[in-house]
């Protein structure tokens, strides 16, 4: 058996402190933060210089694919930290026929608990274990709790997870499964979350919501790091990412600056979309209305339940990427998603999570609207394994003790 160098050597780590995103205040590295003093997103800074003169490109490439080989780009210091299920480097898969010529997916379903929420808990979970955090709370629409629920339970770290009702039984179950406290709430996912800001501000636990942690961006960052690797230290022209709370936009967005930095690409940029459900879009509501903020989404309701997410603490900085990008923010009906989920499957063999079916939908709106080209290379975020959710019926049935008409069949 060979064992994957990424996981045991100790390599040199590079965070210099946190920022807050709103307003640059510094924040100490190393020990334990939330949200900034203006209750915002704190974000990681490396020293980039540094990491210039220590490591290439083609260092990188040469280790193995994994997340892990991005280890200088990510807050992880000791080696003895790292809690891994696996987590692979997603394949780039064409969606010719449904999608086009030019139309890749990344398929984010083949990581560890089958969603892309991995990439963000495996971070998350890894410093909490290095900064002594035991107890961890976590409202979720499903696949973050998954996430969490594993990776806590492999270092020994209680989970307490809080669910909107309708989350759908396979992930309520998964999570219960991995070993955290489950509960489903008669609310939405920001009201799950005003349950753990309480318990947290009563020192119950630590609340590891969307964001307001620092640690799940540097995660989900490893995606716009890996997509410029996978196309030769190239961007797309254009990423759809169906966008609830929005940490793999901005971790994205936050890379390519990274990687600029280090003169590993270029100042081109894709155009980002984010993609919302036509009846879950404030961020939409807000690009559209010119404004930096987002008001709440009241009456949430899709089939796309990772981007039910009605009120998003980093809605600032998804704008401005998408603004800064050149690109827009755009809703699809719930009826677009489910048929774009069928014809990726039926045409191209690949089966979409619903989220994943939003971005293919949004991508046809904005070719048929002249905002991408059919000869633009464009990258579609599929963040889940279509496997969890809910398929149309197949009801056919053979009595095999009667004549079978074998032209039927
Ligand atoms: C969480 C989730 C999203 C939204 O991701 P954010 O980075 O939080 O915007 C999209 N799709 C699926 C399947 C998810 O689980």
């Amino acid at each position: 058996m060979t064992t994957n160098a990424n996981l045991t050597a100790d390599r040199p780590t590079f965070v210099t402190h946190l920022e807050c995103s709103l307003t640059g205040e510094r924040y100490e590295a190393d020990v334990v933060h939330g949200l900034s003093k203006a209750g915002r997103p704190l974000l990681v800074r490396y020293d980039l210089d540094v990491v210039k003169a220590q490591v290439s490109r083609d260092d990188i490439a040469a280790r193995p694919t994994d997340l892990w080989r991005w280890r200088e780009l990510l807050p992880v210091r000791a080696t003895a930290d790292i809690v891994s299920l696996g987590e692979i480097e997603t394949p780039l898969v064409p969606l010719t026929k449904s999608g086009g010529a030019n139309v890749l997916v990344k398929d984010e379903g083949r990581l560890p608990t089958g969603s892309f929420k991995a990439r963000g808990l495996v971070m998350a979970v890894a410093m909490a274990k290095a900064l002594g955090i035991t107890k961890i709370a976590m409202p979720t629409n499903g696949n973050a709790g998954a996430a969490l629920a594993a990776y806590a339970t492999r270092c020994g770290i209680e989970t307490i997870v809080f669910c909107p009702e309708d989350t759908p039984e396979i992930n309520v179950r998964e999570i219960a499964l991995q070993g955290a406290r489950v509960w489903r709430v008669n609310g939405l996912i920001d009201d799950c979350g005003a349950i753990v800001g309480e318990g947290a501000k009563q020192g119950r636990w630590f609340d590891f919501s969307t964001l307001k942690e620092p640690y799940r961006i540097e995660g989900k960052k490893t995606m716009g790091l890996e997509l410029a690797a996978q196309l030769g230290w190239r961007l797309p022209k254009a990423i759809f990412y169906p966008t609830g709370g929005g940490t793999g936009l901005i971790g994205m967005w936050k890379a390519f600056a990274e990687l600029e930095a280090l003169g590993w690409i270029g100042a081109e940029r894709p155009k980002m979309f984010a993609v919302q459900a036509a009846g879950c879009a404030p961020i939409v509501k807000a690009f559209e209305d010119g404004v930096e903020h987002a008001d709440r989404w009241e009456n949430a309701h899709t089939v796309a339940a990772g981007i039910r997410v009605p009120r998003a603490v980093g809605d600032f900085l998804i704008l401005r990427a998408v603004r800064e990008s050149k690109g827009i923010a755009l809703a699809v009906e719930d009826d677009a998603i489910l048929r774009a989920v069928d014809d990726a499957a039926k045409q191209d063999g690949l089966l979409l999570c619903p989220e994943g079916g939003a971005t293919l939908a949004a991508y046809r709106d904005a070719l048929a609207a002249g905002l991408v080209a059919a000869e633009d290379e464009v990258v579609l975020f599929n963040c889940a394994t279509g496997l969890k959710y809910p398929m149309p019926e197949a009801p056919n049935w053979l009595d095999r003790t009667q004549p079978i008409d074998f032209d039927r069949l």
